[in-house]
């Protein structure tokens, strides 16, 4: 029987006892869950991965304003400032985050990766991995497989929806995928790439899920871009081997415990943090006038 992706621990312990890869334990599981060949499975991650980087052409060139008006075209300033704060690349792996979820924010097609809301990082992380270091298209498909195997853990054993854990849960698991995908492609061991996903979550520990207005969009946009800089930051540090000290598996039960005990209104209830302000309050309700006012009217049916 394939496994079931209930540890960390344990997937490694599976991966070397059949002396597989990590990505290819994924691939079993998928085969054996789900009844699709191996064909089948590569040919979707490879229709994801197309979707991936339309998302992110689409939000550097088409205009992206979305109906709140929240969303107005950041992606493409950042990409276009004429100063880097650290390089090129850093501006560019920014501005293609925040560009893939500019386009889920203003309804366009995004692969949910693991969620809707934090659709931006994957795509903004193994975009510019694969413009840097000349990454094949084949590795980049291992290592979405890969990321998904990290994601069916993280649901396991914590969650990966903001109403349930919080953002650390949303864009948490997605920058803990980027991460280990990333240090899987530079040709990371397995205790490499798992110290990746346990710093990552680490430094998303807390992170509350306080839409404005109950819209995917403030602050979500920019925590995609965030969570991009701290997938690529983890990486550098496992990479060299540096250890999380807390091990992946307790660092993702810690995560499951801060969820469950975080208070409803910082679950995508709109209730607390952000969404409370004064600002995010009276957004909220011109969006709601403007939703009423947007209704059939009655009488003319
Ligand atoms: S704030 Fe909430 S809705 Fe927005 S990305 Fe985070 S989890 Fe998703």
């Amino acid at each position: 029987m394939a496994y079931l992706f209930e540890s960390f621990a344990g997937w490694k312990e599976y991966a070397e006892a059949k002396k597989m890869a990590l990505h290819e334990v994924v691939l079993e599981y998928e085969h054996e869950q789900k009844g699709r060949s191996r064909e089948e499975i590569y040919t979707g991650l490879s229709r994801a991965w197309d979707v991936m980087k339309d998302a992110v052409r689409t939000g550097l060139e088409e205009d992206m304003t979305s109906r709140s008006g929240m969303i107005n075209n950041g992606a493409k300033k950042v990409y276009r400032y004429p100063k880097a704060v650290l390089s090129v690349e850093f501006q560019r792996l920014i501005a293609r985050a925040l560009a893939a979820k500019e386009v889920n924010s203003c309804m366009g097609r995004v692969v949910a990766a693991p969620t809707a809301g934090a659709s931006g990082i994957m795509p903004g992380v193994l975009f510019t991995l694969q413009e840097l270091h000349a990454i094949d298209d084949q590795q980049i498909l291992d290592a979405m497989l890969l990321a998904a195997g990290i994601a069916l853990i993280m649901e396991q054993k914590a969650s990966i929806a903001g109403a349930v854990g919080g953002c650390q849960a949303e864009t948490g698991t997605a920058a803990a995928m980027g991460s280990g995908a990333i240090v899987f492609c530079l040709g990371g061991d397995t205790d490499q790439v798992f110290n990746a996903v346990a710093i990552t979550v680490q430094c998303m520990l807390g992170l509350v899920c306080d839409p404005v207005a109950g819209l995917v969009e403030v602050p979500c946009v920019v925590r995609n871009a965030s969570a991009a800089a701290i997938a690529n930051s983890s990486a550098q540090i496992a990479l060299a081997s540096v250890s999380s000290v807390i091990p992946v598996d307790e660092v993702i039960e810690a995560m499951g415990e801060i969820g469950a005990s975080m208070e409803t209104r910082y679950k995508e209830t709109a209730l607390g943090g952000l969404a409370a302000t004064k600002t995010g309050q009276a957004i909220a309700k011109k969006v709601l006038i403007r939703d009423i006012e947007m209704l059939p009217d009655q009488d003319a049916v």
